[in-house]
């Protein structure tokens, strides 16, 4: 029991932000997921980043947003509707390169293996534990470390992404979009480096990720 429980508080820790994003396709009168099979995307996809995807899931979400999901050898791609619908080619090109990183890059199984690691020390280590404040620390800080983890693996999905980019601006454009549509984060998502953002989300600061853009763009003039 106490096991189970400090599985899924600290799942839900670490994953608050992906569980918020696809709460936001219930309730949409639509179908919760479409399945599109745009040949375009999926070569660009494919010559850009080698990842041969059949089709792309597209949830009836209206906020924008775009994931990765599946293990090796099972990608699972999923875009909002509205990500889908409101952003242009150039910012679709970041989201489909930036989800393919994180596939090609095996970000899903690395962060798998990192969480059974985390939880089987804190299994061992509430083992003779019967205090329920302590699994809740100890999920919490489960949680957390991933969130930071995962951090990790947006930089390098983004680094990944811009070497590849076609026109490094869409990423300005989108990013400005995602800051827009997730106002009501900007606590903790828009502000340059406040403690609590990097502590509690895993995303790259918005106005990091635009300087990076920047700096591509800079580069490839010269
Ligand atoms: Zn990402």
């Amino acid at each position: 029991m106490k096991y189970l429980f400090i599985l899924i508080l600290s799942y839900v820790t670490w994953q608050w932000m992906s569980l918020y994003l696809f709460a936001t396709s219930i309730g949409n009168k639509k179908e919760a997921i479409k399945i599109i099979t745009d040949n375009k995307l999926l070569e660009i996809i494919f010559k850009k980043t080698g990842l041969r995807l059949a089709s792309i899931r597209v949830s009836s979400s209206q906020k924008p947003w775009g994931m990765m999901i599946g293990l090796p050898r099972y990608p699972y791609m999923v875009l909002s509707q509205g990500l889908y619908d409101s952003f242009d080619k150039d910012e679709l090109e970041y989201v489909l390169l930036h989800e393919s990183g994180h596939y090609m890059l095996a970000h899903s199984a690395k962060l798998a293996v990192l969480f059974i690691s985390f939880l089987t020390i804190g299994f061992v280590s509430v083992s003779n534990i019967e205090l329920p404040l302590i699994w809740i620390v100890i999920a919490l800080i489960i949680g957390l470390i991933q969130i930071q983890m995962s951090r990790l693996c947006e930089y390098e999905a983004d680094a990944f992404t811009l070497a590849r980019m076609t026109n490094p601006k869409g990423m300005i454009t989108a990013t400005q979009k995602f800051a827009k549509a997730y106002k009501h984060f900007d606590v903790i998502r828009h502000d340059e480096d406040t403690f609590l953002g990097r502590l509690i989300y895993m995303g790259i600061p918005y106005n990091e990720r635009i300087r990076n853009a920047e700096r591509e763009i800079i580069r490839r003039k010269r």
